[in-house]
């Protein structure tokens, strides 16, 4: 699965999810929805090396000396601790074997230790569709001959078909 189909993949869930709540395209929350489920759908193929996802994290690691500044700068709520922590999970995801912890339910797991510790608790707007968007890229990937390692560090991989 290519990051286009995996992205088409975390909309439809995203609005899913939103009509599933109720919340309508009127209403500014289905912006966060969408986005919350379309970067949880995006996010797993951090692992391989030339995925789009993986190059706009590494933009983002070089950028963090500045982030930082402007953190402090600006008194934003993001501490340099949480950025940390954002920053190692995503340097652990990708430099982890493909289809593996970023395709697993500990990966799932590690990132919802992040947003708690970043102190994003919003399940409605952001963690559940984040988490769904997650699940749709696990779920796609399944069905691929390949399969992913659903229960890593358990080296089998799952697949549907
Ligand atoms: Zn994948």
């Amino acid at each position: 699965m290519n990051g286009k189909a995996h992205l088409a993949a975390g909309l439809v869930t995203g609005v899913a999810y939103a009509n599933f709540i109720g919340v309508d395209y009127t209403q500014m929350p289905i912006l966060t929805i969408v986005s919350a489920a379309s970067i949880g759908a995006w996010l797993p193929d951090i692992d391989i090396k030339n995925s789009s996802i993986n190059h706009l994290i590494k933009r983002f690691l070089v950028i963090t000396p500045f982030l930082i500044v402007a953190a402090k700068f600006f008194s934003y709520r993001i501490t340099i601790e949480t950025l940390m922590v954002v920053i190692l999970a995503l340097i652990v995801f990708r430099l982890s074997k493909h289809r593996s912890l970023s395709h697993s339910l500990l990966g799932l797991i590690i990132t919802f230790f992040v947003f708690q510790f970043s102190g994003i608790t919003d399940f409605k707007f952001i963690i559940d569709p984040f988490a769904l968007g997650f699940v749709s890229h696990i779920f796609l990937d399944m069905l691929t001959p390949e399969g992913v390692e659903l229960f890593f560090p358990v080296r089998k991989h799952i697949k549907i078909f």
